[in-house]
């Protein structure tokens, strides 16, 4: 059965936030949603999430530079092209470095559609076994602790199963044990630093295994996987790697180096769901559990995510909170609802969720259509 897609319609869509999203590097306000379109025959086929950011923050990406990669290079290589199987997809973008988001969005859309083909849930097509997954809150930096506290409180008592709390060289002790008190020592608590420090850090970090931490994400840049190193050999806290890890090969240089015991799983960072899904099984093999971390997407990427922590190594609680509770408006009808801690996994044939077309035209700022015959392609 060969997959393809005649058009790709890419729209840009600005959708604000609950409140601000505060992060060691960055301040988020609003999203600047890039959202596909697959379509044939006129028919539209299918829906993907583009997740990089506003600002190169997370990583080089943005919505700027995985607009110009989509539409110069990505889209127009795989218009009109007859795909035998997915790696194929992959494979026909990979003459292209980097731009990973970019990828992912092409890639996942295409998972998506032979899920459907197939007549499965994306999640059944990927090998997930449950309908539903566990999901923690994730706190930006507030420098009003006892605003932190309280929503910390909130959270868990609407029934969270793990806490994350960002942080920053100078916003670390004291917010995490603040927390940590609120909260009592039987949630899992973890903190993330998003890369903000320096090897010249080391003794404020070890600190914060003071707070019982579940795990400490990212604290130094992504290419430092000797710091990490040593850091974890200096600390009880499970250090997971976000930023550091793009492709299963970081995967093996991270256990090769001790630079971490736990990995944060976004299937936009590294290229979609099947890189996603290999670095799970990598993982997996040498008895890393994983989870899956958010990006601020939409309810259409949230259901992608829900769909692959489904898989046996996602077993710590990820970041796949209701998209609801920080966008001002959602995208889509059969998003995730929150429940004892765990949000559905999407369970109909493909993405399983269902895109309000309306709202999407009425948030659009910007589109652009690519279709086969106008890069070159050619019908079968
Ligand atoms: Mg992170």
């Amino acid at each position: 059965m060969t997959l393809r897609v005649d058009e790709i319609v890419l729209r840009e869509l600005r959708i604000g936030l609950v409140r601000p999203f505060r992060t060691s590097r960055v301040v988020t306000t609003e999203r600047r949603i890039c959202l596909l379109e697959f379509r044939s025959g006129g028919a539209t086929l299918g829906w993907s999430e583009c997740v990089a950011g506003e600002v190169p923050d997370y990583t080089a990406e943005t919505i700027d530079t995985a607009w110009h990669a989509l539409t110069r290079w990505l889209v127009p290589g795989v218009l009109g092209k007859p795909f035998a199987t997915l790696r194929d997809v992959e494979d026909s973008m990979a003459f292209v470095r980097g731009h990973q988001m970019a990828k992912a969005a092409i890639e996942m859309g295409f998972q998506a559609l032979s899920a459907r083909r197939r007549g499965l849930s994306l999640s059944e097509h990927l090998g997930g076994k449950r309908d539903r997954v566990a999901t923690g809150a994730s706190l930006g930096i507030d420098d009003d602790l006892g605003r932190l506290v309280q929503r910390a409180t909130d959270a868990v008592s609407e029934g969270y199963a793990r806490l994350k709390v960002k942080i920053q060289p100078g916003r670390d002790y004291e917010p995490v044990m603040r927390t940590r008190d609120a909260v009592g020592p039987d949630v899992p608590l973890a903190a993330d630093a998003n890369g903000a420090y320096g090897i010249g850090d080391f003794e404020d970090i070890v600190r914060l295994d003071d707070a019982d931490l579940l795990l400490l994400e990212q604290p130094f840049p992504p290419d430092q996987l000797t710091a990490h190193a040593s850091l974890q050999a200096a600390m009880r806290a499970p250090i997971g790697l976000d930023e550091s890890i793009e492709s299963p090969a970081d995967v093996s240089t991270m256990v090769a180096l001790g630079a971490g015991r736990v990995v944060n799983i976004k299937p936009g960072r590294v290229g979609g769901l099947g890189p996603a899904k290999r670095i799970h099984d990598l993982c997996e093999e040498h008895g890393i559990p994983v989870f899956c971390g958010g990006m601020l997407e939409t309810g259409v990427g949230r259901a992608y995510n829900r769909a692959l922590a489904a898989l046996p190594n996602f077993t710590i609680p990820g970041d796949l909170y209701p998209a609801s509770t920080y966008l001002e408006m959602d995208i889509v009808r059969g998003g995730a609802v929150l429940d004892a801690g765990t949000v559905g996994v999407p369970a109909a044939p493909g993405l399983g969720v269902e895109v309000d077309v309306d709202r999407v035209e009425s948030l659009t700022v910007r589109s652009e259509s690519l279709a086969a015959s106008s890069v070159g392609g050619r019908p079968d």
